[in-house]
C-alpha cells in the first residue's frame, strides 16, 4: 500500500487529493494547522474521509517539525499544497507569506532528501508565478514574471523543487495550476463571492453583490479534476516534469455572473453595485490563461467539466447551505 502525506490537507484541494488518493487504495496522512483542528468550519471538507485519514497537527514553519514528521510517516508520494493561496496585493504580511509559500517547502525537500529520497514531490505552483505574463497563453516555457509576493514565493519554490531535482536527484515536480474551483472554495474568492451571494438574493437575505473589475478574466477549472492531474504528475512514466494544468478557456467575471444568476432566473445587471474600487487589482493588463499542451500529450490530462457546470454547483450548495441552517 503506498503511503502519502499531504499538506494543507483540509483546504479545497487537499481534501478531494485525500479522497482520490483513498479511493486509489492508497493510506493518507495530513496536515493541517494546530488552530484548524478545533474549527468546525476549517474541518468541514473532510467531513466524508477523516475517519480514514491520519492527521498530524504540525507547524510547518518549524524545521525539526516537519524533519520529525516526514522520518515518522516516511511517505512515497508528498503533495505539498499548504499555502497562504489568497493573492495579497497590498505587500502587506510579506515575511509570513514568504514562510509559507518558500521557506516550508524547502523544509520538506531537504527533509525528504535526507530520510526518504525516494519519496515523489508534487509541489503546488501557481499561474500567479507568470503574473504580468508577456504571452497569452502562458505555457511551461514563459518567462515568470511574478506580480505579487505571493507569486514571488511561488516562484522561489519552483526554483528549490527544481534545484531538487536537478542537483540531488529527487523525484520533485511543480503544477502551474490556474484557478479551479468548487463547492469546497473559500469565499475569498471572486467565483464563491458570487455563488454565494447568489444564494443569498435568491433566498432573500440581501439583494446587491459588491463586486470589482467585472471584465478581468480567468481560466477557470474544476477542482477535483485538478487534484487528478497532481496525482498523474507524480506517476508520470516521463519521469518528474513541471506541467501547466489549466483549461485553457478564457471567462470574465460577468461570464461568472451570468452562470450563477441563471439558475435562480435572475440577471445579473439588478444585482451588482456599480464596480468597487476596493476589490480592483493593480495590474492585469495580459489575461491569465493557460496552455495545457503538454499534460495532455504526456499524461492524457485536460479538463472535461465546464465552468458554467462548476458554477451551477456551487450555487445549488449555496443554496442547500443556507437552508439548511
Ligand atoms: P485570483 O486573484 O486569481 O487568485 O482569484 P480571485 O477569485 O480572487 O479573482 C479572480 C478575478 O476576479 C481577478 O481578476 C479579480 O480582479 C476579479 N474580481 C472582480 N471582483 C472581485 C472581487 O470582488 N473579489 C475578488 N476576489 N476578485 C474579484
Amino acid at each position: 500500500m503506498k503511503r502519502a502525506l499531504v499538506t494543507g490537507i483540509n483546504g479545497q484541494d487537499g481534501s478531494y487529493l485525500a479522497e482520490l488518493l483513498l479511493s486509489k487504495g492508497y493510506e493518507v496522512h495530513g496536515v493541517i494547522r494546530r488552530s484548524s483542528i478545533e474549527n468546525s468550519t476549517k474541518m468541514s471538507n473532510l467531513k466524508d474521509s477523516i475517519a480514514r485519514i491520519k492527521l498530524y497537527t504540525c507547524s510547518l514553519d518549524n524545521h525539526l517539525a516537519v524533519y520529525k514528521l516526514i522520518a515518522a510517516v516516511q511517505p512515497d508520494e508528498c503533495y505539498h499544497l499548504a499555502a497562504s493561496s489568497f493573492v495579497n496585493y497590498s505587500f502587506e504580511d510579506e515575511v509570513s507569506i514568504i514562510a509559507t509559500n518558500f521557506t516550508i517547502t524547502h523544509y520538506i525537500l531537504s527533509s525528504i532528501k535526507e530520510l526518504c529520497p525516494q519519496c515523489k514531490v508534487y509541489f503546488a505552483g501557481s499561474s500567479e508565478m507568470f503574473g504580468n505574463a508577456d504571452r497569452v497563453p502562458q505555457n511551461e516555457d514563459t518567462k515568470f514574471n511574478p506580480r505579487s509576493i505571493y507569486g514571488i514565493a511561488k516562484l522561489s519554490s519552483y526554483h528549490v523543487v527544481k534545484n531538487y531535482r536537478e542537483h540531488h536527484g529527487l523525484y520533485a515536480c511543480t503544477g502551474f495550476t490556474y484557478n479551479h474551483e468548487s463547492p469546497r472554495r473559500s469565499h475569498a474568492f471572486v467565483t464563491r463571492k458570487i455563488t454565494s451571494g447568489v444564494a443569498q438574493i435568491a433566498i432573500g437575505l440581501t439583494h446587491k453583490i459588491e463586486l470589482g473589475n467585472l471584465d478581468a478574466i480567468r481560466d477557470w477549472g474544476y477542482a477535483p479534476e485538478y487534484v487528478e492531474a497532481m496525482w498523474l504528475m507524480l506517476n508520470n512514466p516521463h519521469g518528474p516534469h513541471d506541467y501547466v494544468i489549466a483549461t485553457g478557456i478564457p471567462h470574465s467575471v460577468k461570464d461568472v455572473l451570468t452562470f450563477a444568476f441563471a439558475i435562480v432566473g435572475l440577471d445579473y445587471q439588478n444585482y451588482i453595485d456599480t464596480q468597487n474600487n476596493k476589490f480592483f487589482r493593480p495590474s492585469e493588463q495580459v489575461p491569465l490563461i493557460g496552455d495545457p499542451s503538454n499534460i495532455y500529450q504526456d499524461l492524457g490530462w485536460h479538463n472535461i467539466v465546464k465552468l458554467e457546470h462548476i458554477i451551477e454547483e456551487m450555487v445549488n450548495n449555496d443554496l442547500n447551505l443556507l437552508k439548511s441552517i
